[in-house]
Order: C-alpha cells, then structure tokens, then sequence
C-alpha cells in the first residue's frame, strides 16, 4: 500500500495533493478510529484555515465532536488534548516554505499517533472505507479560545518567575510570522522581560523571514541582538515547536547545546531524573546527567519515539540534537515556550551570560557527512557492516537501535539510512575535528565497502 505518513504526519505542497478534498477524507479516517471529541488547530499559513475547515468536515461526517483551537502553536494543541479531548488533528508544515501544509494527527495523549495507527488511517483512506454517520448522527462543532491563555499560564509554573522578573532581561523575540506570534510575545511579557518583536505579526507569505530558524534566516534577529545590547535573541520555527537561541554577542547557539543547558537546569532543580534522547545525541547528554545524578536512554531518531518513551518510563526531560526539547509533565512533544522560558529561567538564576553558560557544558566535535545508497541496498549494506564490527568486538562495540552505531577508542560514528532519500547520513563524535572527520571518513568508507 502507498505511505502517505512522513515523520509526523502528511506534509505536501498546499492545494495540489494536499487540497480540502484530500483532507477532508483522511480526516475521516482517522475520525473513524477516534470516535470521539477531537481538538484542530493550526499555523498561520495562507492555506491553513481553508485545509481545517475540510478536515472539521471530515471529521463531523465520520460522527467525531469537533473542537475548533483557532490558530496556536502546535504544542498547545498537544497540551489541549492530552488534558481535555480524545484526538487532535494540528494542520501545519512546521519549518518547510510558505506553499506547503500538512496535517499532523495525535492520539489521546497528544503525541502523535503510532505506525500502525498510520496505517490503520491509510487502509481506510485508499479503500474508500471511513465511517459516514447518520444524518441525525453528525458531530457537533464548538470553538475553544482559552487554550492559548490556559498553555502561557501553564508554561509559567513551571520555572521560577520571582526570579525571572528580577533579573529584567532584555530579549529580542522573531517568531517568523508563525504560531508563536499568539503566544511568546504574551509570556515573556507576563515573565517580566523587556522585549523587542521582530516578525511578531502572523503572515502566511512570512514576509520577513522563511520559517524555519536556520542561521541563515536569522540574521536580522543576530544583529538586532547585537545592536540593541540584548541579553538573549529567540526564534522560533512556524508551528512554534522548536526554539532557537541567539546569545548576547550575537551567536547563533547550536540546538544541542541548549539541550545540554536545560538538561542540565532541570536535572538540578529535580535533584536528578530520567534523560531521553536518541542514538544520534551528544555525549555531552551523558556525561551532563553524570554530573547532575541523571540517567540517560536513547531510542532511535524521532521526537515521536522520545515522547513515548518519556511516557512510558516515567522520564523527566527528552530531547533531540536539533533542539526539539520535550518537558513530559507539560506536553508529549517538542514545546517551544517552556524550553524559552528554561532557558530565560536558567540565565536569572545562574547570574550569568548565555555564552558562558554555554562555554561551562562538554565540548565535543562532530561531522556530517552522507552517501548515495539505492533504498533496496540499505538494509544489506547495514547488516554487512553489523557483521563486521561484531565480528571484531575486541577493538568496537555495536548499537543497533537504529542504523549502525560504532564505539572506537576514540570516539563514535552513527551510520543511517534516511527514511525519504536513497542516502546513508553518517555522523561522528569525538574530543577533536580531526579525528571525527576521520570517522566519518571511515563510516563513509564501510557503506561503499559493502555497495560493491
Ligand atoms: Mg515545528
């Protein structure tokens, strides 16, 4: 059967595959499943209110109660259902350009749903099966405008707002047009900090900057922090999932430091606890959470595996290397205001500046690098390298969790598949550049070793 699921949910360029048509009957199917009351919210993207109102119908004509959040960040809707509803349908395209949507469907707890939930979705999509209810059993829909406020307030308890206001930091804030826009400039107002907008009008043309928060994009928010004296710039993506920070010289701070920096905040405030991440994080994760009585687990790559295993164990903070952050006692999934706050929290309350509190944590080095590899060839490829290393286990040892992760004397090397392109990624860590370009010169190497 054709896939119709990325990584979280269907994402495709606006009106072509996905249009209200297409919409409206995978909302169906995934309204036959839930039966119940669902939450849909979504960006600010020029073609979001038209794919939401073809996913309402969807939903009300498969006999699902419609709850209609209007426009916020995706992982307030997370936190809406979790606490109030029995599904969520978010329409969004994060990160990607302006022409594009998508459609993100979570289950009960707010985390999106699992594999075979997907392909339960899509078997009743192409079989042309979802439910149509009765003409006397057709939901109902209401709307719910104080989610926004209720995730701002429930953001705020959980750092320590005496000490942020007192610490009256100055902040530029660049929420790229996106969700953001309804939420950030609000809390960190409420949090008592002096802050400058950039882009903190929502615009689905996203005029001032693409939506996703690369250096690149930000280079009016980096000056802006530089010229106005600003202790900290903050962006976020356009489904405000994720943070990105600016420090007070104008340094664009990589998404695993700041990882590290609130793992590192909450670990303390907790007195230890429970560290999710996945096999392509920093030793820096590790060797944080041996300072700060912490314990680590890593799942394959994917904010949605680190959510649920944040679940199901009980955990206190999770994570990505590219800073999607997840706080589980808040929402099961990546959320963009706490992990601003924390790290608002952590400046007040160390009294320092964010580049030397990013100077204080490990340093590692690491390099990327990625090789053509036919799809049909992948697994092959992997299960020849497995066979290699195990069969030298005196000099490495193997991680399986996902792809192939190999641990020298000197370091680590991650190869794995991409799950969208015919290509191997290939990433190493060590305590210097040379040596991790040599690594993954060497994980490079085994692909083509065995693509003979
Ligand atoms: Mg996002």
């Amino acid at each position: 059967m054709k896939r119709l699921f990325g990584t979280f949910g269907v994402r495709r360029l606006a009106n072509e595959v996905l249009n209200p048509e297409f919409a409206s009957k995978l909302a169906a199917a995934y309204g036959s499943i839930i039966q119940g009351t669902v939450a849909v919210g979504g960006d600010t993207r020029t073609t979001t209110s038209m794919i939401k109102h073809a996913v309402i119908a969807g939903l009300v004509s498969s006999g699902c109660d419609v709850v209609d959040l209007g426009v916020l960040p995706t992982p307030a809707v997370q936190y809406a259902v979790r606490n109030y509803y029995d599904g969520g349908v978010i329409i969004t395209a994060s990160h990607n350009p302006p022409q594009y949507n998508g459609i993100k469907f979570v289950d009960e707890d707010g985390i999106g749903i699992a594999e075979d939930m997907e392909l339960q979705v899509e078997e009743l999509y192409f079989e042309n099966k979802p439910k149509r209810a009765n003409w006397d059993e057709i939901g109902e829909i209401t709307y719910n405008n104080s989610i926004i406020e209720e995730y701002i307030e429930e953001a705020m308890k959980r750092v320590n707002v005496k000490k942020i206001r007192e610490a009256k930091l100055k902040i530029v804030l660049d929420c790229g047009s996106g969700a953001a826009c309804f939420t950030a400039p609000f809390l960190f107002q409420k949090l008592g900090c002096e802050i400058l907008t950039l882009n903190c009008q929502p615009d689905g043309f996203f005029p001032g900057r693409d939506p996703e928060p690369i250096e690149p994009n930000l280079q009016d928010l980096i000056n802006t922090v530089k010229a106005t004296g600003a202790d900290l710039g903050l962006a976020h993506d356009g489904d405000a999932d994720r943070t990105i920070c600016i420090d007070e010289n104008g340094s664009f701070v990589l998404g695993d430091k700041t990882f590290a920096l609130i793992e590192k905040q909450m670990l303390k405030e907790n007195d230890g606890g429970l560290i999710v991440t996945t096999v392509a994080t920093s030793t820096a994760i590790y060797d944080v959470a041996k300072e700060n009585n912490g314990e680590v687990i890593a799942t394959a790559v994917g904010d949605l595996l680190v959510a649920r295993k944040l679940k199901d164990e009980n955990g206190l903070f999770g994570g990505e290397e590219n800073g999607g952050l997840i706080f589980p006692d808040f929402v099961y999934g990546r959320d963009a205001a706490l992990s601003a706050s924390k790290i608002i929290e952590t400046i007040a309350i160390e009294g320092k500046p964010l580049s030397q509190l990013v100077a204080e944590l490990p340093v590692y080095f690491s390099e990327k690098m990625k090789i053509k590899c036919p799809d049909d060839k992948k697994q092959q490829v992997m299960d020849n390298i497995a066979e290699e290393i195990k069969n030298n286990s005196s000099n490495y040892k193997l991680d399986t969790t996902d792809g192939v992760k190999i641990f020298t004397d000197e370091g680590w090397v991650i190869i794995r598949p991409s799950g969208t392109e015919p290509i191997f990624r290939c990433f190493s860590e060590t305590d210097n550049q040379e040596t991790a370009t040599k690594l993954a010169k060497w994980g490079i190497s085994l692909v083509e070793k065995y693509l003979k």
